[in-house]
């Protein structure tokens, strides 16, 4: 399976992308993930990306262009992927609907995930990851047992530079003017399906599961 999640920051595609990933055993390619990973580990990309990322705007197309065809040409993304926080403009779905013709390797369903802003304000600012193994809690609607520590790994608990409210509403802004073009895109093509994003995670899941087990 190839599938996009789409939706605006907050609306849970790190935790529905988990769990898709291991289900239909295809690689969670996040960009987000990609560009934090190289701002922890001091890389020239890194450091290209951190100002845009700490404000909450876009890294340029060209530089998350080139990181994304660089990964689709591991072994692992051969037989799928899902791809989360990726495309986020119009130049960059364009260009990835190049680099898979190019591969004869066409997407099956983009997955758009659906939540009203002020619970995505909500969950953005009382979201914390594990340091150590990145898993997902909230302060109100997921706590950890012990506060600040992970459930799992005991790992730290820490907010993302990027979930202050300032920059969350930034980003907001930029998910409606450079993102949410690209939900006409994909329905032109066929491929959008909607999914209601609130409530628990699990039913959030079970949506998702009837969307593609109806696919295969
Ligand atoms: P995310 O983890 O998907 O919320 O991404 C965090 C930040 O990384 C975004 O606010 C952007 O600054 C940057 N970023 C991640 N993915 C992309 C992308 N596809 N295009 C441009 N910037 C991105």
């Amino acid at each position: 399976m190839r599938i996009i999640l789409l939706g605006p920051p907050g609306a849970g595609k790190g935790t529905q992308a988990v769990h898709i990933a291991e289900s239909q055993a295809i690689p969670h390619i996040s960009t987000g993930d990609i560009l934090r990973a190289n701002v922890k580990a001091g890389t020239e990309l890194g450091a290209k990306a951190k100002t845009y990322m700490d404000a909450g705007d876009l890294v340029p197309d060209e530089v998350i262009i080139g990181m994304v065809a660089d990964r689709l040409d591991e072994d692992d993304a051969e037989n799928g992927f899902l791809f989360d926080g990726f495309p986020r403009t119009v130049p960059q779905a364009e260009s990835l609907e190049t680099l898979l013709n190019d591969r004869d390797a066409p997407l099956d369903v983009v997955l758009r995930l659906a939540v009203p802003q002020d619970e995505v304000v909500r969950r953005l600012t009382g979201r914390r990851t594990c340091q150590q193994c990145g898993r997902i809690f909230h302060t109100v609607f997921d706590p950890p047992a012990t506060e600040g520590r992970c459930d799992d790994c005991e790992g730290e608990l820490t907010q993302r530079d990027d979930d202050t409210e300032d920059v969350v509403l930034n980003r907001l802004e930029v998910y409606r003017a450079q993102t949410e073009p690209l939900e006409n895109f994909y329905w032109e093509r066929g491929l959008l399906r909607d999914v209601e994003a609130v409530g628990e995670v699990d039913r959030v899941k079970d949506r998702i599961d009837t969307i593609l087990t109806d696919l295969r």
